[in-house]
């Protein structure tokens, strides 16, 4: 791009003082607060987290990164956010020592290279109209847009909604600067569509809503979701990258957060197999499906929580009977 990148701050010189951070663990030395709901992880690497998924974000010298866009109005807030990141390098007033102060008038309008959709979901894509003016590309799976529009028209249809101008079947990369960031589809799970967002030198994940960290998930089966090739795609992902990873949820339970580790991922993981476990289990024994149905808590999950009727242990139990009827 030909605006100058060059001249985007140097995130570090500009964040606050270091504060907790509202989750169990990582990043606690890394963590620093900049504008009101971002908080940096590590390698200029960060999330925005307000009402619907979190939203994670890259910005360096040479550009900005975002995943998910949440809904129109908290996408303006994270916009803003953006902005202020950027622009008090503009000003050179948080300039380090020996740097050459930047040139306000070289910056254009647009101010994200991607916005990146982890999956169509409202709460991850109601936002991209408002980032559309001020973003060069929007990427996403190849079945996002489609998946989008029959959400749109379910609900009326939407107007302000965008959608990707650029999509992949199994992967998409981008150099940014010293990151690279690769999002890659491993088939379906909790939707038809979904990407697992790699920043790779961070050594980041943007996992969306495969893991919604102690919460009972949203399993989209009218939106192509597979539990069994779920189950699969988070072994994957927690072997093939390390102990260090660290990984972003779309949501999470309070007490756990929405940053997390391979541990997590994991956790997910073995609470969908006990899903089909269960109802392998009663469909064996002969059971109902309202008999499958009626337990309150699946063992060692007890402290999963939910977020409401479709995010349940029955809905996902209803879900998984589906799955597995011949
Ligand atoms: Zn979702």
């Amino acid at each position: 791009m030909s605006y100058s990148r060059r001249d985007f701050l140097r995130l570090s010189s500009m964040l606050a003082l270091a504060t907790a951070v509202p989750t169990r663990h990582l990043f606690a030395r890394e963590t620093r607060l900049t504008p009101d709901n971002f908080t940096l992880l590590r390698r200029n690497v960060g999330i925005y987290s307000n009402r619907g998924g979190t939203i994670g974000w890259l910005v360096n010298q040479d550009g900005c990164v975002v995943v998910d866009s949440q809904f129109a109005d908290t996408a303006a807030d994270c916009l803003q956010g953006l902005e202020q990141l950027i622009a008090s390098e503009v000003d050179g007033s948080s300039i380090a020592a020996g740097r050459q102060p930047a040139h306000s008038a070289q910056i254009t309008d647009i101010m994200v290279d991607v916005l990146l959709n982890t999956h169509h979901h409202g709460d991850h894509t109601g936002g991209n109209g408002v980032f559309r003016p001020q973003t060069e590309r929007i990427v996403a799976h190849e079945n996002v847009p489609d998946l989008q529009r029959m959400q749109s028209q379910m609900r009326g249809g939407d107007s302000d909604n965008a959608y990707a101008d650029t999509t992949f079947a199994s992967e998409w990369s981008t150099q940014i600067g010293d990151e690279t960031i690769t999002a890659q589809h491993y088939g379906p799970a909790h939707t038809g569509g979904d990407a697992v967002i790699h920043f790779e030198q961070a050594d980041i994940i943007h996992m969306g809503d495969l893991v919604f960290n102690g919460v009972y998930p949203f399993i989209d089966e009218g939106g192509g979701a597979n539990i069994a090739n779920w189950i699969v795609l988070l072994e994957t992902v927690a072997t093939k990258y390390t102990d260090e990873t660290h990984y972003i949820f779309g949501h999470g339970q309070p007490s756990k957060g929405i940053i997390g580790s391979k541990e997590d991922v994991l956790n997910m993981r073995d609470y969908l197999s006990a899903l089909l476990e269960h109802v392998q289990q009663s469909m064996q024994a002969g059971q109902s499906r309202e008999e499958a149905l009626s337990i309150t808590t699946l063992a060692g999950f007890e402290d999963y929580v939910s977020f409401g009727p479709r995010l349940s242990l029955a809905a996902n139990l209803d879900v998984a009977w589906n799955e597995l009827e011949p």
